[in-house]
């Protein structure tokens, strides 16, 4: 089945345009969203989605947009929701994002016209093989492009105007949401599941084309607190417990093979990221990661474990293991509505894609509303080298994902 989608790629240009990058010291110091411009998107979308005729379109007072598709049929079909995210990355800059089209691919080098030191080439970026003859988007080399997640919030939208124009296609009420500040870990804070009233939800914000994500890593935070006893070094002898000395060996006994730089694919790992104090008392930041969510507490024993060893070895020491949950992987709630990604992989299918289905070394916005009760797995949207530069995007994989998202409207819907 081929999709007119004639508004995309200008959809697409028009977005990146406008500066939504997110800023952590504005949203740590409490200001949601993050950034003007954030807003300045939502109510372009705003007019867009209620000049489509999605009479119910809001932009809530937290800058979040949610609008409703209306059903084309009568039967009881599960409401879905199609969700993107309004800002780009802190890391690199989005103001005046210049995209640069580049029809008809040839598969050879391309410079950055904005800076001569960019240059995406085939042999360090093999993807660039498999969009010969397609249509790219990249930056002039001084941005980041932004089709992380730009490029979601232009497959929805045409995807809506698809189904708006295309009224006789079968269909439930779908429910469209675009979040703000997921770059900076805020994505979902004033996401309500009632508001988005969805059975299931979808977030288009994946890598290339016919992948699906429906795993994430489970998470937990460990503070360990080691107590010393300072006392002036030069009458330390048999008095002076040294907290540094106490975390160095704490931190020895961690296995070197259970770390970040040893693990990949769906093997776990401990890792220490911080490291902070005196003589008298030394904290440790600590994370926890394994698909398996039960590992996490064999994690956390083993550090528990390791505490006594040194207590043991510097008496009058004294650690504390302080474990706080993080996030959990999103297999475990999607596993309550397989449908969720029976229906996505089926929808890809019929667009002509064989889906491949990946675990992601990490958490998402999906994570955390999959356990806020929504099972929300992420499906590709065209996105390559995020924030970075050299981010760029290909336009025919977009028209794949809008593909792919009609498709998944009327899979819901024959069930
Ligand atoms: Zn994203």
């Amino acid at each position: 089945m081929m999709i007119e989608t004639p508004t995309l790629l200008e959809r697409f240009c028009r977005y990146v345009r406008i500066d939504t990058q997110a800023d952590e010291a504005n949203g740590s110091a409490g200001h949601y969203p993050s950034t003007p411009g954030q807003l300045e998107l939502g109510r372009m979308l705003l007019a867009e989605l209620l000049a489509l005729g999605l009479t119910d379109a809001v932009q809530t007072p937290k800058g979040l947009i949610y609008a409703t598709i209306p059903a084309t049929i009568p039967e009881q079909t599960p409401v879905i929701a199609w969700l993107a995210h309004l800002d780009t990355s802190p890391e690199t800059t989005g103001k005046n994002v210049h995209p640069q089209v580049i029809s008809n691919y040839d598969g050879g080098e391309l410079s950055l016209p904005g800076d001569p030191t960019k240059v995406l080439r085939p042999s360090e970026f093999p993807e660039l093989k498999t969009v010969l003859g397609k249509t790219l988007i990249t930056t002039d080399g001084t941005t980041l492009l932004g089709a992380d997640n730009k490029a979601g919030v232009a497959v929805i939208m045409e995807t809506v105007a698809y189904l708006m124009r295309n009224r006789t296609i079968a269909h439930g009420r779908i429910r469209i949401c675009f979040t703000c500040d997921e770059e900076i870990g805020h994505g979902v804070d004033y996401l309500e599941p009632t508001e988005l009233g969805a059975l299931v939800a979808y977030t288009l914000d994946g890598q290339g084309q016919g992948e699906i994500e429906a795993e994430t890593f489970s998470a937990d935070k460990a503070t360990i607190t080691i107590s010393g006893i300072n006392i002036h070094p030069s009458i330390g002898k048999g008095k002076m417990v040294n907290a540094l000395r106490v975390a160095a060996a704490f931190l020895a006994r961690l296995p070197a093979e259970l770390s970040p730089e040893r693990t990949a694919d769906r093997e776990g790992f401990v890792h220490p990221y911080q490291v902070e104090g005196g003589v008298a008392q030394v904290t440790i930041g600590m994370l926890l990661r394994d698909f398996v969510t039960a590992q996490l507490g064999i994690q956390a024993e083993m550090l528990r474990t390791i505490g006594v060893e040194v207590e043991k070895e510097y008496p009058g020491s004294r650690v504390t293991i302080d474990v706080k949950p993080q996030y959990r992987n999103m297999a475990d709630g999607i596993a309550k509505e397989p449908r969720a990604v029976e229906y996505a992989i089926e929808a890809m299918r019929r667009a002509g894609m064989e889906p491949v289905m990946l675990s992601i070394r990490g958490g998402t916005d999906g994570a955390q509303l999959t356990a806020k009760g929504v099972p929300t797995p992420n499906l590709s949207t065209a996105e390559h080298n995020p924030h970075s530069p050299l981010e760029w995007s290909c336009l025919e994989e977009m028209q794949m994902a809008v593909a792919s998202l009609v498709e998944l409207a009327q899979v819901w819907a024959k069930r």
